[in-house]
């Protein structure tokens, strides 16, 4: 299967090399001449973590991360107010977390498909037609191909999205700020360290890269929504929003070069149809959550992985699209909610948010809060779900496998999953294979009620496998109320659960 993916950044090239990897043939075309040389640095943990580990790629991005040793929170005067440390963040992670520039991880993931993967450089889309049997894409230099499936993973801007879904403005959901960044070198003596200063409506950070002696700029300002900012007045824009501002901005913004600067709204990008036909989208393309979430990196690799594992398990892409929706979604629109929220708490816009701010940072970030701030930073890794579809699922019976603590993401995807097979036929079968259930989150327990009142009468057969004791109670208990009839069976007889559902 020929599938072509439009956008050679960190979804494209991880979806590129997972696809390659079960024997598809991916194309990638990349509208930028070679791989990008400027950026900003990443928090880099959860699910992109996992799969950069699958991909045996955490030596080499362990080798080259960004090298501060704390983020701090300075006063005008550059006097530290408060700090985290690299090593508790890393602790909150349990291990598991790198800070990075978004190009070196860009380059890691392009050197591992480099040699397998055709890659095309200086090449974007103008359209897109589709039959049921192919999608032809027509590219700048105005040839035309025709591939099997075409994947949009071209970021917060989508050209696919705008072919073949819609305008952008039908999407974004702008979140009240502007943000740009670019390099320069240290003559500041941020040294080994990653500070920002804050003043209401607006906050400017500056830190070391993965390179000795570069520092990177990173402004962010409250501003109505004026859209894209041509290059030539990015500058401008930037003296003027942080005019008067205290710390070392001035210095900053007299040494900016004028023309590589990143500039770009704060904005969200909401779908609830992430593919049409022979087309879908990942990473920022269908789920942009923002900087503020410090998980968009994470989640491309994230559901480029899973996009690739839904198409390698179901024959029919069409089922593969709607599994790896079902999954990644809600996981995407929890992040994006809690990025929503902390926005203003992020950059406050008063002097009485910015005074709230700093208690709250004082306080929070020690080690003794650190469950606080991992459920803040939302690390946990969709990789690592406690509720997985089985791949034998098909039609109207659907397995999963159940390990660990039920969340509200797991019974979002159960729902839309359920609801998608109804959409096809009358009534459902379920299959769970209770492996460990180590209990349910407050807000799941209202999902599993809901779950019950909406779908229990659509589902003809409940099969509970499993040797915990939960596992017989849960199937005796589940009738009238989940399932009209349902069965439970030991953990080795899993085929003949299978079974009893599809008769
Ligand atoms: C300042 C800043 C700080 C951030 N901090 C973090 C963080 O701490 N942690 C984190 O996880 N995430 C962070 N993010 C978010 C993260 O960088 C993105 O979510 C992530 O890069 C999304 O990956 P992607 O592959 O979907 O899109 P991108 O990385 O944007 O890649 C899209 C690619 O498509 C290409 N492209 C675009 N249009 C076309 C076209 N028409 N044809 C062909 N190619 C095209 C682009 O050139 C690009 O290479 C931050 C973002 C910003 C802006």
């Amino acid at each position: 299967m020929k599938i072509l993916i439009s956008g050679g950044g960190l979804a494209g090239l991880t979806l590129a090399y997972w696809l390659d990897k079960y024997g598809f043939t991916p194309v990638v075309i990349e509208q930028s001449n070679g791989l990008r040389r400027d950026g900003y640095g990443i928090d880099f943990f959860g699910s992109g973590y996992d799969v950069a580990e699958r991909m045996g790629l955490i030596e080499p991005l362990q080798a080259r991360p960004i090298k501060a040793e704390y983020v701090g929170y300075v006063n005008e005067d550059g006097n530290l107010i408060a700090k985290l440390d690299i090593a508790l963040m890393r602790k909150i992670m349990d291990g598991r977390y790198l800070p990075l520039m978004h190009r070196t991880l860009e380059e890691t993931l392009y050197q591992a498909i480099a040699d397998k993967v055709e890659v095309r450089f200086g090449c974007s889309l103008t359209a897109i037609t589709q039959t049921p049997d192919t999608v032809t894409a027509t590219f700048d230099d105005g040839r035309r191909e025709a591939f099997d499936l075409l994947i949009g993973a071209d970021g917060i801007h989508s050209r696919t999205r705008s072919l073949v879904f819609g305008p952008e403005s039908e999407f974004a959901h702008y979140l009240g700020y502007y943000v740009a960044c670019y390099s320069l070198p240290d003559h500041y003596h941020i040294g080994r360290a990653w500070q920002n200063y804050t003043e209401p409506g607006r906050q400017v950070g500056a830190y070391c890269s993965d390179r000795a002696g570069e520092l990177i700029t990173l402004f962010m300002w409250e501003a109505p929504d004026e859209g894209h900012v041509p290059r030539a007045e990015r500058l401008p824009r930037l003296r003027t929003a942080f005019d008067g501002m205290g710390w070392i901005t001035p210095q900053l913004l007299a040494d900016a070069p004028d023309e590589s600067i990143f500039m770009d709204t704060v904005t969200q990008i909401k779908m609830t149809q992430w593919h049409n036909g022979r087309v879908a989208l990942v990473g920022d393309a269908c789920g942009c959550m923002t900087l503020i979430s410090g998980q968009g990196a994470s989640m491309a690799l994230g559901g480029a992985y899973i996009l690739a594992e839904a198409l390698r398990q179901n024959e029919d892409y069409a089922a593969a699209f709607r599994v790896y929706q079902n999954q990644v979604r809600p996981e995407i629109e929890a992040r994006q909610t809690k990025a929503r929220d902390f926005a203003k708490a992020f950059v406050p816009g008063s002097e009485l948010g910015l005074k709230v701010q700093k208690v709250i940072m004082k306080l929070l970030l020690r080690d003794a809060f650190k469950g606080v701030l991992r459920q803040q930073f939302s690390g946990d890794s969709i990789l690592r779900r406690a509720l997985k579809r089985l791949p034998a699922s098909r039609g109207a019976s659907l397995g999963y496998v159940v390990n660990g603590k039920l969340r509200d993401a797991d019974y979002r995807t159960l729902s839309l999953d359920v609801a998608d097979a109804l959409a096809m036929h009358d009534e459902v079968n379920l299959l769970l294979q209770i492996e460990s259930l180590q209990g349910i989150e407050w807000q799941a327990l209202w999902d599993d009620a809901r779950f019950g009142r909406e779908y229990g009468g659509s589902i003809q057969k409940l099969a509970v496998v499993g040797d915990q004791r939960w596992s017989d109670w849960l199937a005796k208990s589940a009738r009238p109320f989940y399932a009209r009839q349902s069965r439970h069976f030991p953990e080795n007889e899993l085929d003949t659960a299978w079974a009893w559902l599809r008769k």
